[in-house]
């Protein structure tokens, strides 16, 4: 395994800014001086609209981009050793074409357990066992032999992390995990992602526009439009306070929320207005606009 990292801060963000060029245009800032840390074995949601820059964060975190100013480390290392190292497990946002990708659910765990390994030299005893743990942790292990295309949203989402797990790691990020998910496989995410946390110590995050996928999974809040609105403050936003601001989206998720609301009231508005910055659209009072559907319910 992994030895330990010498600090419990898994992930560590400093100030980053990135900007995508743009041939004839001036660069498109995705990101402006974002700064994060993640402790060890935390769960982290990213709450944030479509266009935040959510994904762009998490390839920064992977290496897949480089930010033009500021630094982040993975377990105390660059975010490309870190995932060469394997430490980084990485849920990508649902992509149709692997519906209809001709393998099955082991095979696909396999697969990223032996990336780089031809497949010709046949699967070793150990890779096989691997795969076979990674799907029981994640609840697969009657799925291991249907086609992947066969899955639905919930059992795919959960192959897919089963496949990210195949690699160790000791972090986990996944972008908008709920996407294409009918209301019991998200409680199932939800319930999912607090036992990898227990079993395996894993560090999470998760980023979505959907508040129902960060209020079911995650520990603390941040809210990413461009620059990080909200982060850290000790009595912000909470799952439970969100839970409260959509408790309309949520009761279709989980019915009644209602035993979330004194802690959401705890929380009085004037001790933490200062941590919201100008942008951000949650609300702890009953706003029929907080909705991230915009649909008002
Ligand atoms: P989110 O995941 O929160 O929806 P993204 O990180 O995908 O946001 O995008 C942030 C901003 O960067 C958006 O304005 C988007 O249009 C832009 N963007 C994303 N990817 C690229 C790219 N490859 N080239 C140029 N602009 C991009
Ligand atoms: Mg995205």
């Amino acid at each position: 395994m992994h030895p330990e990292p010498a600090t419990d801060i898994a992930i560590d963000i400093r100030d980053v800014s990135f900007a995508y060029a743009r041939p004839g245009a001036e660069p498109l800032v995705a990101l402006e001086r974002v700064s994060i840390q993640v402790r060890a074995g935390e769960r982290l949601g990213i709450l944030g609209p479509n266009g935040g820059g959510k994904s762009t964060l998490l390839k920064l975190m992977l290496g897949l981009l480089t930010p033009q100013s500021g630094s982040i480390s993975i377990c105390s290392r660059s975010a490309r050793d870190a995932r060469r190292a394997r430490l980084v497990g990485y849920v990508a946002q649902r992509v149709e074409a692997e519906l209809t990708f001709p393998i099955s659910a082991r095979e696909a765990v396999l697969m990223a357990i032996e990336l780089g390994t031809p497949p010709w030299t046949g699967r070793s005893r150990a890779s096989r066992d691997l795969a076979a743990d990674c799907l029981e942790r994640v609840g697969a292990e009657a799925l291991a032999d249907r086609p992947i295309g066969s899955l639905s949203g919930g059992q795919l989402q959960r192959v897919m992390i089963a496949r990210a797990l195949g690699r160790r790691p000791r972090v986990l990020l996944m972008d908008e995990p709920t996407v294409g998910i009918d209301p019991s496989g998200q409680q199932r995410f939800g319930e999912l992602v607090a036992r990898l946390r227990a079993e395996l110590g894993l560090t999470i995050v998760i980023v979505s526009h959907d508040v129902r996928a960060i209020a079911a999974g995650c520990d603390r809040v941040a809210c990413l439009s461009r620059t990080l609105h909200y982060h850290d403050a000790p009595a912000g936003l909470t799952p439970a306070v969100l839970a409260e601001v959509f408790k309309h989206d949520l009761a279709a998720v989980f019915g009644d929320v209602h035993m979330d609301a004194h802690r959401a009231a705890e929380c009085d508005a004037k001790d933490h207005a200062h941590t919201h910055g100008p942008g951000c659209t949650h609300d702890h009072h009953a706003n029929p606009h907080a909705s991230p559907r915009g649909d008002g319910a």
